[in-house]
């Protein structure tokens, strides 16, 4: 069996060249005569794992001075209360654009601490487009905006980020983060999910402005204040140690490829081979408006539902796998995130088109 070319939403495919060389350090990393996993958090060899990780991001994103960047755990999902029992302490108001899934849950999460204003909204046309947001319908006096910069079950991503003046913009990166050159000095946090485009399950990415720390409300939890790992540069408790590591290695990987301007190239040049087919294909089509376009998670669906099954198994045989699209949306999708490579986008629009040929 050789490697598949994998589709996931994620957890997702990882660069080969990261994984053998995991596999290589994985008994004994360097001169330490123990694995990764084995180490103290608190051990020299450690300590080198966790300050590079961090150096090499803050390089990678060019991330300023005065931001933290934190290694916590709890997904993205926890984000979704750590963010308003931090930042809501003034207005306890925050601002939001609803474009699917992801912001949903946030939603349900800031109304348990306060007041949730929802400013626009994709709903109408099924997420399928990313609202055209007018900044006289803000809150001036929110204590924070919150936006997902790309929304991984439907396929959408925002091209310019709203203008939000003194009010913080969050936001949540999970499945586009390094994939697009972002100016980081344009957010209050940037949040992200490892699994996605950095690396295993477990380990969750926060960049916080330095200001945005130290106001928590009273009933925050000790491990769901900013503070707490910023002040303990995330070594308040273990943080998710191997996660971290497998980080590392990524972001070497994509430095050596050009750091997140050749990666953007590369992703342009990637979306643009699958939306190029869908849009003269007459057996696929993509259902989200062109100028809101992923570059990351790219929906599709067939003329019928038999097709897609068909089209599915299909695939899968043939070395192209996890292409269904999220259960809560049916019809497929493929996730090309950092790692998968233009080949593997290539094959997958030949094998398509093959598809279409056979079942006219
Ligand atoms: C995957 C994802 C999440 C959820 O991440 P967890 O790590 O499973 O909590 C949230 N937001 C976005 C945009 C995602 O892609």
């Amino acid at each position: 069996m050789s490697r598949v070319y994998n589709f996931s939403a994620g957890p997702a495919v990882l660069p080969e060249p990261v994984l053998k060389k995991a596999a290589g350090e994985l008994l004994e990393y360097r001169d330490t005569g123990m694995s990764v996993m084995e180490m103290s958090h608190r051990s020299k060899a450690y300590d080198d794992i966790i300050q590079t990780t961090e150096y090499l991001l803050r390089d990678l994103m060019k991330i300023p001075d005065n931001y933290k960047v934190l290694f916590l755990q709890g997904g993205a999902s926890s984000q979704f209360a750590m963010v308003p029992m931090n930042l809501m302490k003034k207005s306890r108001k925050a601002d939001i654009v609803n474009t699917g899934t992801w912001t949903k849950r946030a939603i349900d999460e800031i109304k348990r601490y306060g007041n949730c204003n929802i400013i626009a909204s994709s709903e109408d046309r099924n997420f399928s487009y990313i609202p055209k947001l007018d900044s006289g319908t803000f809150s001036p006096d929110a204590d924070y905006f919150h936006i997902c910069t790309n929304n991984t079950i439907e396929g959408t991503r925002y091209t310019t980020y709203p203008e939000t003046g003194s009010v913080p913009l969050v936001a949540d990166m999970s499945s586009n983060i390094l994939s697009e050159v972002v100016d980081v000095s344009r957010f209050g946090i940037i949040f992200a999910g490892a699994q996605k485009n950095i690396g295993p399950a477990g380990l969750t990415i926060v960049i916080i402005r330095e200001d945005l720390i130290g106001h928590a409300m009273d009933i925050t939890p000790t491990m769901f204040n900013y503070k707490t790992h910023a002040d303990n540069k995330s070594l308040y408790n273990t943080p998710p140690t191997y996660g971290i590591y497998m980080a590392k290695l990524v972001f070497e990987w994509l430095k050596d490829l050009g750091g997140v301007p050749g990666m953007q190239k590369i992703n342009e040049e990637k979306a643009k081979v699958l939306y190029d087919f869908l849009d003269t294909s007459s057996m696929f089509k993509s259902p989200i408006a062109r100028e809101d376009r992923s570059l990351m998670n790219i929906p599709f669906t067939a003329s019928t539902k038999e097709l897609e099954a068909r089209f599915l198994a299909e695939a899968a045989t043939n070395g192209f796998v996890q292409l269904e699209g999220h259960r809560s949306v049916g019809g497929m999708r493929a996730s090309i995130y950092n790692a998968m490579p233009i080949e593997g986008v290539k094959k997958l629009v030949e094998f398509m088109k093959k598809f279409e040929t056979a079942n006219k």
